[in-house]
């Protein structure tokens, strides 16, 4: 086994960052995030709390944290919360549990929240926060994606279309866009994001000594 001198290649100590996924409903956003937590051990995702009630095959503590309105006042109390939104007549949060220690030790973090959430977490962190949105390739085809999903009512349909283009509106609040035409293509781009942002110097704690060793 190389000793710790020979071994740093790809091993730099780095910080962790704080890699956010955000969409209108519909834009394949769920699917690019699970792809990547599949794809990427070195990743991992915040889960969020919701007062919204679980979807069929929705895990709690996998998928969300789902808490009652009583519970969720609570932790806002105590400001528990990185920052915390109304999203579709429901609050979510991210918690801010362990992520702070976890982020000095270089673990990257996956948000899947709202253009809310994302200029709360902007502002508290921008060193670390790195902002993705993800475009549907047409309105139409957005409709259909989400007609698609048999969960939802014409109600919940139509307050989503709504949603969607006002949350469209704030692409322009992001670092990176991604038009989802093709789910393949997508997750390779935003892979590629998140790929350069870890290499990104001032990210890379550990240069300063690998590169005076270098020198020397
Ligand atoms: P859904 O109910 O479909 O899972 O999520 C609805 C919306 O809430 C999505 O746009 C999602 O990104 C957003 N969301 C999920 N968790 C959080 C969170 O912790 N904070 C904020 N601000 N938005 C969230």
């Amino acid at each position: 086994m190389a000793d710790s001198a020979d071994s740093h290649d790809n091993a730099l100590a780095r910080r962790g960052l704080m890699f956010i996924l955000s969409s209108p409903s519909g834009a394949g956003k769920t699917t690019i995030s699970r792809m990547l937590l599949a794809a990427d051990p070195s990743i991992k995702l915040s889960v969020s709390v919701t007062t919204r009630p679980p979807r069929p095959g929705e895990i709690d503590g996998v998928h969300y944290f789902f808490v009652d309105d009583a519970e969720f006042d609570r932790m806002v109390e105590e400001d528990d919360f990185y920052e915390w939104a109304h999203v579709f007549g429901h609050r979510y949060g991210t918690p801010k549990g362990h992520i702070r220690n976890a982020l000095k030790e270089g673990q990257d973090f996956l948000f899947d929240i709202d253009w809310q959430g994302t200029q709360q977490l902007y502002q508290k962190d921008q060193q670390d926060v790195v902002r993705v949105f993800i475009l549907p390739p047409s309105i139409v085809e957005l409709e259909r994606r989400l007609r698609s999903r048999a969960t939802d009512s014409e109600d919940v349909v139509q307050a989503r279309m709504e949603r969607a283009r006002a949350e469209i509106s704030h692409w322009d609040a992001y670092d990176y866009v991604v038009i989802n035409e093709d789910v393949n293509d997508c997750f390779a781009k935003v892979r590629e994001i998140l790929d350069a942002e870890r290499m990104k110097r001032q990210r890379q704690t550990g240069l300063i000594p690998f590169v005076r060793e270098l020198m020397s």
